[in-house]
């Protein structure tokens, strides 16, 4: 019987990888990496194997895949793509990001095993380990990792896993992959980068030293909001099989549809990361300006406390910006309420432009006691920069910004 990583190889072998001499850009790769023309009709986009199930020549024998539960050719395509961006054999792709961080979990941990974590990371990945995995007996540090000695402090003896988020949703606070690396391969522990906000085009965490990757591909990767989705990279292939044998086990496979749709999302990954954060760049500028503005963060002002550490370990300063407006909760509120082309919307990393009250949507499952502590403030607007035309983005903030002066 072949392994997944086997199977990856064995349908992949024949295909055109592109000769990385002629043709080794991003852009290029997020264009053609994993993809071949469809052998039997020459179609230019990847089938969609829409199956349950596979028809074998004999017992035991296959052409690599048995049952869509545990892979799937389309998937298989989305995951050697995510592979070769990330320069690891292969990605391992679920129906959610949470799903991915929940498999990457139960692979690795057991009860009694520890797990620190960063303080400041998405809602959902606190109200899993906060208040579903610990039933299984695992347990959790939520540390500020942008200081790396307090990871060296927070590990205990039963420690396995550092789980950063960098950076932070919504506070856009930065981890240093490098340093805490060395820490936790210092007492032998795993890193996981949740690298969700920047991508493998602006920041590379396994050449910064990390052991695994996690993505919610409903961001930028898919990038249209088309799909919910996520995936795992390790750059150990015998983790990898760890993650494959648990997705099957739970059953959290990414739909073939959901895969086709992020495989043409993705095609437009490096050129839309670019714009986004040029994009970006035009709306801080514009904010910092504004009288009605305060507590503007974006990795690229000189204002943002961590902006050497940016400029060291990204290649770019991202999508996203946090601000809060003068009068607090209640002129946030009349904010996002008076917005026309911003969508009012619980995500990030699409080409609409949306706006995200983390107080009630993306962090309501932390205590607000824990959440104000984090700086997550009841007034706190997160802003995904889209890419629409940024003048117009601005007209839009400018008319919402009007309604606090009432
Ligand atoms: N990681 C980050 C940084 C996120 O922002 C999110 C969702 O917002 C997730 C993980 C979870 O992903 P999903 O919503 O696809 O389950």
């Amino acid at each position: 019987m072949l392994n997944e990583l086997e199977i990856i190889g064995k349908n992949h072998s024949k295909i055109n990888d592109i000769d990385e001499t002629v043709s080794s850009g991003f852009a290029t790769r997020c264009i053609h990496s994993g993809i071949t023309p469809d052998p039997v009709t020459g179609a230019i986009l990847t089938p969609i194997y829409q199956t349950a199930t596979y028809v074998q020549n004999a017992v035991g024998e296959h052409k690599g895949y048995t049952y869509s539960r545990s892979a799937n050719p389309t998937v298989s395509v989305l995951e050697k793509k995510l592979g070769e961006l990330e320069n690891v054999a292969t990605a391992v792709c679920f129906v959610t990001g949470m799903a991915a961080t929940t498999a990457l979990v139960l692979a690795l941990l057991k009860s009694g095993d520890h797990i620190v974590c960063s303080d400041v990371v998405y809602g959902g990945t606190v109200r899993l380990l906060q208040q579903v995995l610990i039933k299984f007996g695992v347990s959790v540090s939520f540390v500020d990792t942008s200081i790396p000695e307090n990871v060296s402090q927070a590990i205990t003896k039963n420690t396995k896993l550092i789980f950063i988020e960098t950076p932070a949703n919504p506070t856009l606070k930065l981890s240093d992959i490098s340093a805490i690396s060395a820490i936790s391969h210092e007492h032998d522990i795993l890193v996981a980068v949740d690298n969700t906000f920047l991508t493998a085009v602006l920041q590379k965490p396994f050449d910064l030293g990390a052991d695994i990757v996690l993505y919610s591909t409903t961001k930028y990767i898919d990038g249209h909001n088309a799909t919910v989705g996520g995936a795992l990279l390790a750059k150990n292939n015998s983790i990898t099989e760890k993650f494959y044998f648990i997705r099957n086990a739970i059953g959290s496979i990414q739909s073939p549809f959901d895969a086709w749709l992020i495989l043409q999302g993705i095609k437009t990954l490096a050129l839309r990361l670019e714009q986004h954060c040029i994009n970006a760049g035009i709306i801080a500028d514009y904010l910092s300006q504004h009288e009605q503005i305060k507590q503007l963060t974006y990795p690229e002002l000189q204002t943002f406390p961590q902006h050497a550490l940016a400029k060291l370990q990204q290649s770019g300063f991202g999508g996203i910006i946090t601000f809060e407006v003068v009068g607090g909760y209640d002129n946030a509120l009349k904010v996002m309420n008076a917005v026309r082309l911003c969508a009012l919307a619980e995500s990030l990393g699409s080409v609409e432009t949306m706006i995200t009250h983390p107080a009630s949507m993306t962090h309501s499952p932390i205590p607000a006691e824990q959440r104000h502590a984090l700086g997550i403030s009841d007034g706190l607007i997160r802003l995904s920069v889209g890419l629409e035309n940024p003048e117009d983005i601005i007209k839009d903030i400018e008319q919402a910004l009007l309604q606090c002066e009432d």
